[in-house]
């Protein structure tokens, strides 16, 4: 038989396929990217039935963060947002809302004019747009 998308892509990260896991991973790892937060991810699997409690729900994220299958956004306020968008991008964040939109990195042209330090090299770069309403 055939295994779901979610249990496969957590086996291929290394992680047993627990019931919490698998719930998680359908929301976040099966479909268009997504930013979201713990809060917001409770409030979701509530929503449709599955419940679970914070605690476990910040465990799994973080261990899905370790296996490479989220990365955090810290720009958003006091929440920590999860990324399922692995692919090297930047964002826009809407600081009265706290909502994150992908910004494509072909979008932009970087000036080269970072001045790393000798014996270093860039690894990533990090780019936040914040965002307000015009009134
Ligand atoms: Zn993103």
């Amino acid at each position: 038989m055939a295994e779901s998308e979610p249990v496969a892509k957590l086996r291929a990260a290394g992680l047993r396929p627990t019931r919490q896991r698998i719930a998680i991973a359908a929301r976040l790892l099966c479909g268009t990217a997504r930013h979201i937060s713990a809060e917001q991810l409770h409030d979701e699997l509530s929503a449709h039935g599955q419940p679970m409690a914070l605690a476990t729900i910040y465990n799994c994220l973080h261990q899905f963060e370790e296996a490479g299958l989220l990365r955090p956004v810290h720009h958003a306020g006091d929440a920590v947002l999860y990324d399922t968008n692995l692919g090297d991008h930047y964002h826009f964040v809407d600081v009265e809302t706290g909502t994150i939109m992908d910004i494509d990195p072909g979008d932009i042209a970087l000036p080269d004019l970072l001045d790393i330090p000798p014996g270093y090299e860039a690894e990533s770069i990090e780019l936040t747009v914040r965002l307000r309403r015009k009134n």
